[in-house]
């Protein structure tokens, strides 16, 4: 109702466009999923069927929106990356964001049974999302090596916790043996008493996952003479990258900011 005599309440509408040259970083997160993993079973500390329905809401992300480039997760949560020169809806923070979470978590509930066929899913999981502005690439270089360090020290932590807890030490009691440890303890720790080399877990659980859009030759047609007509096209791949934020990923992939 355009010049209606509400109109005016228009202007009380927050105004949160993100500026251009801004890197948009969008981080979605289960929204108490460590109570969400219990109720549902997960195996501890890494439910690789879970992972990797996390992984398949990022994907679909990515497909469903051509702006944003790349994502990294671990555990409960994602980060999406757009383009430098993203037009998303004219950049509003709550928009972009509203709408990537609701479509992340549809699609996890909607793909939840193809996961776990066996397993009902007991109550509606919720996730939260938040905007992070990155002034530059070396913003968002630290912000990811951000993330994977915390992908890092919380699955070297998890792992430990869930042996000892295997070996019969109660919940209360690893944690306590765990408190104040550092890095190189820890790797002891399941080395001496466990037998586990940190190094050669799944590196998807170790280094977290990225989701990125890379160049691929695919059939869109065939002929009349049944000959295959191939075009490139960007399709969204998973790859497990040791340093996500290092200066030589970004430089094999930079350009997909600057589209
Ligand atoms: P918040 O609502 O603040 O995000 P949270 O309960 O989701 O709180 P997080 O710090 O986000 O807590 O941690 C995620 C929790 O979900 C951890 O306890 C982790 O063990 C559990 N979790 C997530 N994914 C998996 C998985 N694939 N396998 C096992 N556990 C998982
Ligand atoms: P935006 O993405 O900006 O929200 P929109 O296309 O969703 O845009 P709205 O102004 O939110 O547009 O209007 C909602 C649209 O959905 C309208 O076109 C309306 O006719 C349709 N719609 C919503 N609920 C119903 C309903 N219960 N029955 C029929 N049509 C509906
Ligand atoms: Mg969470
Ligand atoms: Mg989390
Ligand atoms: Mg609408």
């Amino acid at each position: 109702m355009a010049n209606s005599k509400y109109e005016y309440v228009k202007s009380f509408e927050v105004e949160d466009e993100i500026m251009f040259p801004n890197l948009i970083v969008v981080r979605v997160g289960g929204r108490h999923f460590q109570r969400f993993s219990e109720v549902h079973e997960f195996e501890k500390p890494n439910d690789e069927k879970a992972l990797k329905l996390m992984s398949l809401c990022a994907t679909s992300v990515l497909q469903e929106y051509p702006d944003i480039v790349f994502s990294f997760g671990f555990s409960d949560e994602y980060s999406f990356v757009f383009k430098q020169t993203t037009k998303f809806y004219q950049r509003r923070a709550s928009k972009v964001v509203s709408i990537m979470v609701s479509f992340f978590t549809s699609v996890y509930v909607t793909k939840w049974k193809e996961f776990f066929p066996d397993k009902k899913l007991k109550y509606p999981p919720s996730f939260h999302a938040r905007p992070i502005v990155c002034a530059s690439l070396e913003v968002l270089q630290e912000y990811l090596a951000w993330r994977q360090q915390h992908c890092h020290i919380t699955n070297q932590h998890n792992t430990c916790l869930w042996e000892l807890v295997k070996s019969g030490k109660t919940e209360k009691e690893a944690l306590d043996i765990l408190k104040g440890t550092h890095k190189q303890e820890r790797n002891e720790l399941l080395f001496q008493q466990f037998g586990i080399n940190y190094r050669t877990l799944p590196q998807m659980f170790r280094q977290g996952s990225c989701v990125l859009k890379t160049e691929v030759e695919g059939i869109v047609k065939y002929s009349e003479n049944g000959t295959p007509i191939k075009r490139m096209r960007k399709d969204p791949t998973t790859v497990h990258s040791k340093n996500i934020a290092g200066r030589s990923f970004w430089n094999e992939h930079q350009s997909l900011l600057k589209e």
